[in-house]
């Protein structure tokens, strides 16, 4: 499958990984958009959010327990915000689930 972020999971394409385990992967964003940008995704290949599904939600679930000790080991005492891109509308630009985590200063209020 042509995916750049399963090409960053078989360690064809490189990566800056900040967390791992057997359900998800974590590395820091190549274009960061603040002093911390991480991308956190399932190894399972799932093209978007809208391709949660009740068969395949665990990953999902494990990957926001993750998410509090990866702002906490990146210092983000202040806050953080989480973003998952969906779609052509939502500008989604890599078709494999991902999950930004920035922070690192105080984020804009904007949202769209
Ligand atoms: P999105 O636009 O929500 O699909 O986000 C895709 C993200 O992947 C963008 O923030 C890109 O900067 C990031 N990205 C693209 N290629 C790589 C790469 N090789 N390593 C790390 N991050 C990447």
């Amino acid at each position: 499958m042509d995916c750049l972020f399963c090409k960053i999971l078989e360690g064809t394409i490189p990566s800056t990984k900040v967390y791992e385990d057997e359900l998800v992967y974590a590395f820091r964003d190549i274009n960061p958009q603040a002093p911390v940008h991480v991308l956190i995704i399932p190894r399972e290949h799932i093209a978007s959010a809208d391709g949660i599904t009740p068969e395949n939600s665990a990953v999902v679930a494990r990957i926001f327990e993750i998410i509090p000790r990866i702002a906490a080991s990146e210092g983000l005492s202040g806050g953080y915000r989480v973003i998952t891109n969906c779609g052509e509308d939502g500008c989604q630009s890599v078709k494999h689930l991902h999950f930004h985590v920035l922070g690192g200063r105080r984020l804009t209020g904007q949202m769209g």
